[in-house]
């Protein structure tokens, strides 16, 4: 089969690779679509640790088309997307329901072959079954949309609640409409890119705000001037983190949910304190992927407008480069098989 090789750091090749055979307990799928992820290119630049040479692509979907043994066999021919990960699921972690706790944890498209490539292989339970009326395209972006669910179930959002969004790339995005369906309240998303803006408010936004020529401490006073409930980084910068801080309410939610590249930052902790704001980390994300197709199906979300370029795997040169210079009109490219 063909895939896209990541052999090591800044190393990608297309490649003729022998076809995945599913392990016990693994369904095989034929891939379909898959989007290319900010994430997928720290992989390839050596940043994020990984298990070299790895297949990339952890946003996927398809058709599955093999399974281990007999008992899967109602899963053969049926359009799936699902998790990445892979735990022991017999550790104390794994026990406890904190499977991407579980010392043995890998994922696919990081340290398991991912779906830059016609096949990959995932463990059956992992697997959701795509609803009809959902495309193989956005049903692959139930990853990104599975994250969001995750943050704003780490942030206890609540029905009427304030939130405030630094970020408008994928994951910004779809906290952003993921918000909207849980009836968040003035929903304000603030970003550099002005297109992003454009998108972000044609996605339900109440406000946006641009980061390079606004006083955001200043606007943010006018939307929620006792401070906001929630307030959610997904840039991983110093910049919009120490805003953050100073804009959430007392008493209200700071989530993490961005890299910051081991990146060390300069933090008022007093802001904190006195003003006892929680901080949240809001990586690590599980069982939300079901949740994800869900808020599709019900057409409680729409992130169609997220896939601005489809291309093929031979073209993956052309999708990385999109992805890494983010031209004007762009937000995410997906192979499209
Ligand atoms: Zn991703
Ligand atoms: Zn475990």
């Amino acid at each position: 089969m063909k895939a896209i090789v990541v052999e090591k750091a800044n190393k990608v090749i297309l490649k003729e690779v022998p076809i995945p055979n599913p392990d016990k307990g693994y369904a095989r799928i034929k891939v379909s679509a898959c989007a290319i992820c900010a994430t997928d290119l720290e992989l390839i630049g050596g940043n994020i640790p990984a298990n070299y040479p790895i297949i990339p692509g952890h946003e996927w979907s398809g058709v599955v088309d093999a399974v281990s043994d007999d008992s899967y066999s109602d899963w053969l021919e049926k359009p799936v997307t699902g998790s990445n990960d892979i735990s022991c699921l017999t550790c104390d972690e794994c026990k406890r329901g904190n499977i991407r706790y579980c010392k043995s944890f890998e994922e696919i498209g990081f340290r398991r072959n991912g779906a830059y490539a016609e096949y990959l292989t995932v463990p059956v339970h992992n697997l959701v079954e795509i609803p009809e009326g959902i495309s193989f395209e956005e049903a692959a972006l139930s990853e990104p949309l599975a994250v969001a669910i995750g943050v704003l179930e780490k942030a206890q959002a609540r029905l009427g609640e304030t939130l405030l969004i630094f970020g408008a790339g994928s994951i910004g995005l779809c906290i952003l409409v993921v918000a909207k369906a849980m009836g968040l309240n003035k929903i304000t998303v603030c970003a550099s890119s002005q297109n992003r803006l454009d998108i972000a408010k044609k996605m339900g936004a109440f406000r946006t705000l641009a980061s390079n020529n606004t006083n955001i401490i200043e606007e943010m006073k006018k939307i929620h001037p006792d401070g906001t409930d929630i307030v959610c980084d997904a840039t991983g910068m110093e910049e919009c983190i120490v805003n953050g801080i100073k804009l959430t309410r007392k008493g209200g939610r700071l989530l993490l949910a961005g890299y910051s590249r081991g990146k060390s930052m300069n933090i008022r902790i007093d802001d904190i304190h006195v003003n006892n704001i929680k901080v949240i980390g809001a990586g690590n994300n599980w069982n939300v992927h079901k949740k994800a197709v869900a808020l599709m199906e019900s057409h409680a979300v729409d992130i169609s407008m997220l896939i601005t370029e489809r291309i093929q795997l031979h073209q993956y040169e052309y999708g990385l480069e999109l992805a890494r210079t983010r031209p004007f009109g762009f937000v995410k490219a997906v192979f499209v098989l």
